[in-house]
């Protein structure tokens, strides 16, 4: 829906960053079968043997994701700069997840962005209130650290993956 607005066809898509297996994060993966998927490999082990808290709160649905097994994957351990210029920067930013990312995005005009996808929900997870459903409780804080540090260091907007007051403020901003 949201390609069809920019003008753009499914098939025109040849690079899918994923930043976890969750259901409402990998859901439509099918729909990209000629793209290169990047994610963590541990992300890869976290879809296919979820634990079980994970699995039994529905939080993995592997029927969404059982016919991409043999896409083709950049499957990463750590941080990816995609292009080599630092534009597009695939985060390892585990604890939500075994093999969460998050992004660095750095535009042309110098606005820098993090999006850090469900390494924080919302802002008050930077105010010490973790969010829930974490692989790592330990890990999610320093990920959590790490996101917020880059941001201040780098002058960077932090983008958080659940917060509806964040999305009604910015979203709009891309999505007319
Ligand atoms: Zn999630």
């Amino acid at each position: 829906m949201q390609l069809k607005k920019l003008g753009y066809k499914m098939s025109d898509v040849v690079a899918v960053i994923t930043s976890h297996s969750h259901l409402d994060h990998m859901g439509n993966v099918e729909m990209f079968p000629n793209a290169l998927h990047i994610l963590q490999k541990r992300e890869l082990y976290q879809a296919w043997w979820p634990e079980k808290f994970q699995r039994s709160s529905g939080a993995h649905i592997m029927a969404d994701y059982d016919d991409a097994r043999d896409f083709n994957y950049f499957a990463l351990d750590g941080d990816l700069d995609v292009f080599g210029d630092g534009s597009i920067t695939v985060l390892d930013a585990p604890g939500h997840t075994l093999g969460n990312s998050s992004l660095k995005l750095k535009f042309a005009n110098g606005d820098t962005f993090v999006i850090a996808q469900d390494a924080l929900w919302m802002r008050e997870n930077l105010e010490g209130y973790p969010a829930g459903l974490n692989y790592s409780v330990k890990a999610y804080f320093e990920t959590a650290d790490r996101l917020k540090y880059m941001s201040d260091l780098e002058n960077a907007e932090l983008f958080f993956g659940h917060d509806e007051q964040q999305w009604k403020e910015k979203g709009n901003r891309w999505y007319k």
